[in-house]
């Protein structure tokens, strides 16, 4: 048996050129809707099943009021030295983990009350309207469960929603977690408290009038350039700290907390990750599996708001393309491998075989919504019709 290859996650911080638009009517907003209308209406070729798989990432988010990665203001542009921390620092560095989880306490709480936007609830409007069947996403920030719970998302990195184990696997909801870490550092509670106070976490870019220089990144965690990260504290797992688990060996593992309830060495487990894969973290086999599933029952792929710079989400896209399936591609800015995706399309094709926009999706999205909905109720009245009954059961 061949061994499989794990996909590690892995930050890819260039910049990519953008490519042609495709079609070149496209260029502007009624151009782009046009095309998309194309691609969602018009069949895939030979037995490709008529549905379509949308592959998301921080792009998308960005209209909630969360940095991208690289777009105009995206977190490496605008901070050259943003490292994001590793999967194997986490584990064994005790300061590595304040230091994380003392910016994820800052962070957390304007990534609480960022909500989905309009790309979002469109997306859920496309599933409605029986033109998209899965969504895989890269985002951790939760908006798309959120936004439609009856549409199937795969979140491809996880979630921030959750703390999860690192030896029991047990996990545990973050907002309690951010309780705990306030009762633990009240003098962080307090600096927190006054930006928000301040009115400083109700502005568009958050933490920015409060401290310069200060940013939430796509994975919930802001930059604080000089803050006493030795002093923070965070909780061990409740379930290991009550019943420490085996080693390998079959020794227990030591596992201690200081008076007030904090992981302290020399501890050996029960320590608490954010429930996403991190950078230099393997994808679960499971998870990649479901993905690839994903892409080989639909027949079209819509690509938004990602530069599919990261290999796991290319080789979604890659594995699309070799199927013969019509790709089209929402993004500001270059794309990993488009030129490939786009090769052998025919000419004149006005949007059935590949589209490539460069639009903001929280415009661009509600708008096809309505064309297709429009669309839709010529060609398919009643159809149409019994679509807007499920959507108002829905709301009411
Ligand atoms: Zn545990």
């Amino acid at each position: 048996m061949a061994m499989r290859k794990p996909i590690m996650r892995i930050p890819y911080t260039d910049l990519l050129v953008p490519g042609p638009i495709v079609p070149a009517s496209a260029s502007t907003l009624p151009g782009a809707i046009s095309a998309l209308t194309r691609f969602f209406t018009t069949p895939p070729p030979g037995d490709l099943p008529n549905s379509t798989v949308v592959l998301t990432g921080a792009g998308l988010s960005v209209a909630s009021g969360l940095a991208d990665y690289r777009g105009v203001k995206g977190t490496y542009r605008v901070n050259k030295t943003y490292r994001p921390i590793y999967y194997h620092e986490f584990l064994s560095n005790h300061e590595a983990r304040k230091r994380y989880w003392a910016r994820s306490f800052l962070g957390w709480s304007s990534l609480h009350k960022a909500k989905p936007n309009g790309g979002h609830h469109a997306i859920r409007d496309l599933g409605d309207l029986g033109f998209v069947k899965d969504v895989i996403t890269q985002n951790v920030d939760s908006f798309h469960p959120r936004a439609h719970p009856g549409l199937s998302t795969l979140e491809l990195h996880g979630y921030l929603r959750a703390t999860v184990c690192t030896t029991c696997k047990s996990e545990y909801p973050r907002d309690e977690f951010q309780n705990q870490l306030a009762r633990l550092n009240p003098r962080w509670a307090l600096l927190l408290e006054e930006a928000m106070a301040s009115g400083a976490l109700n502005t568009e870019d958050p933490m920015e009038k409060r401290f310069r220089g200060l940013k939430t990144n796509p994975d919930g965690d802001v930059d604080l350039p000089d803050a006493p990260y030795t002093t923070f504290r965070y909780p061990p797992c409740p379930k290991c700290l009550h019943r420490p688990p085996l080693k390998e060996g079959g020794d227990k593992h030591l596992v201690k907390a200081d008076r007030e309830g904090a992981w302290e060495l020399p501890s050996t487990a029960g320590i608490l990750k954010p429930a996403v894969v991190m950078f230099g973290e393997s994808i679960a086999t499971q998870v990649k599996t479901a993905a690839e599933d994903a892409i080989d029952s639909a027949g079209k792929l819509l690509v938004l708001g990602t530069s599919l710079a990261t290999y796991s989400a290319w080789r979604i896209a890659k594995r699309a393309n070799d199927r013969g399936m019509p790709i089209a591609i929402v993004n500001m800015g270059g794309v990993r491998g488009e030129d490939h995706f786009f090769k052998t399309l025919t000419e004149g094709q006005q949007g059935e075989e590949g589209v490539r926009v460069e639009q903001a999706t929280d415009e661009l999205l509600p708008a096809l919504v309505s064309r297709l909905r429009r669309e839709q109720h010529i060609h398919m009245p009643e159809a149409a019709g019994e679509n807007l009954t499920t959507f108002k059961d829905m709301l009411s």
